[in-house]
């Protein structure tokens, strides 16, 4: 079969490799659609020692069951199906007290085992589901990043709806987030980027789209809500600054949640997260029912991805990772098609 391979620092090879055949209580899959992720891109550019060459990444995808392992019954050939690509071990403390997302045995598609950058690939029988009825193949990649966005947004309405929610970043998980919050609450929402041309994609989901280069971000931080500041504030960029402007932006008792990971080092007004008692709250993948629920809202129609998506065949990965690393796009997510 044909794979895509991480062969070494930012390069991908398209290369001929023998097809892998599903193991005890596994599942084959034909591969339709699978997304390329912030997380891939990042390990593509960066070398980060958890994504080691040569590997098959792709994590965010959807397929066609090819053939069923020994011992696995509740598929039929040719199902269409999607796949939570994470495992916990289900024994550790972190699975015990069910805070899953901690496991740190867990085990994650195109990091510890092969991806789906691929025309075939293989999956644990019970991480993997039929697809609901509405849902088109095409969205099934996006189930998994809808899922982050369902946990961010849930985390931040620990004790009432939100009804102002802020989100730095306007990639592929900040346009979630916003829809996800406006799905599951229906607040007003402010999305905040450096780039015009990605806010022009986000601008359809929220009620404003803001450029921090532009203008006095904490003073529209204050007219947007007539002076309260946010219930909610997701950062889904990950460095220093947009982090600690989130933690700014929320009202007294208000929870920042952050997901993004592009760096290590923040710096934060402690003075104000204690005396306004704001809640900081870190989070990167999601439970099994955010996962469900990402693909409820997607089979419903209400979270809407083709307006900012293009898509590709498998062949285009190498030259779309170069210019997503790059910031070359005129569109903010690729899906890629091996068939
Ligand atoms: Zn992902
Ligand atoms: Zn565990």
């Amino acid at each position: 079969m044909r794979a895509m391979v991480y062969s070494s620092p930012l390069e991908l090879q398209m290369r001929e490799v023998d097809p892998p055949r599903p193991g005890p209580g596994e599942v084959l899959i034909r591969v339709d659609s699978v997304g390329v992720c912030g997380s891939e891109l990042e390990g593509f550019a960066s070398q980060s020692p958890r994504r080691k060459p040569p590997l098959i990444m792709g994590h965010e995808f959807s397929g066609i069951i090819a053939e069923l392992g020994e011992g696995v019954e509740k598929f039929d050939i040719g199902d269409p199906v999607y796949v939570n690509p994470i495992e916990f071990c289900g024994k550790c403390d972190s699975c015990r007290r069910g805070e899953f997302p901690t496991c740190p045995n867990r085990i994650l598609m195109s990091m510890d085992r092969a991806g789906a950058y691929a025309d075939l690939v293989t999956a644990p029988a019970h991480r993997t589901y039929k697809f609901p009825a509405g849902l088109p193949m095409r969205a099934g990649a996006f189930v998994e990043p809808t899922a982050v966005a369902v946990r961010a947004v849930r985390l931040g309405c620990w004790n009432a709806l939100p009804s102002y929610v802020l989100v730095f970043g306007a990639g592929t998980i900040g346009i979630l987030c916003a829809q996800v919050a406006k799905a599951l609450g229906k607040p007003k929402v402010m999305i905040v980027d450096t780039r015009d041309d990605r806010l022009e994609f986000a601008r359809l989901f929220v009620d404003l789209a803001a450029n921090s280069r532009c203008g006095d971000l904490r003073q529209t931080v204050r007219d947007f809500t007539d002076g309260a500041g946010f219930d909610l504030a997701i950062d889904a960029v990950g460095v220093s600054q947009t982090r600690a402007e989130a933690v700014a932006a929320c009202r007294p008792g208000g929870t920042a949640v952050w997901c993004g990971i592009h760096s290590a080092d923040t710096s934060l007004d402690g003075r104000d997260v204690v005396l306004a008692e704001k809640v900081v709250r870190g989070t990167y993948c999601y439970m099994d029912a955010d996962f469900q629920k990402a693909a409820d809202l997607l089979a419903a129609g209400e979270i809407e991805v083709e307006s900012w998506t293009h898509h590709f065949p498998l062949e285009a990965a190498a030259e779309q990772f170069l210019a997503l690393t790059r910031g070359e796009t005129d569109y903010v997510k690729a899906v890629l098609h091996p068939g």
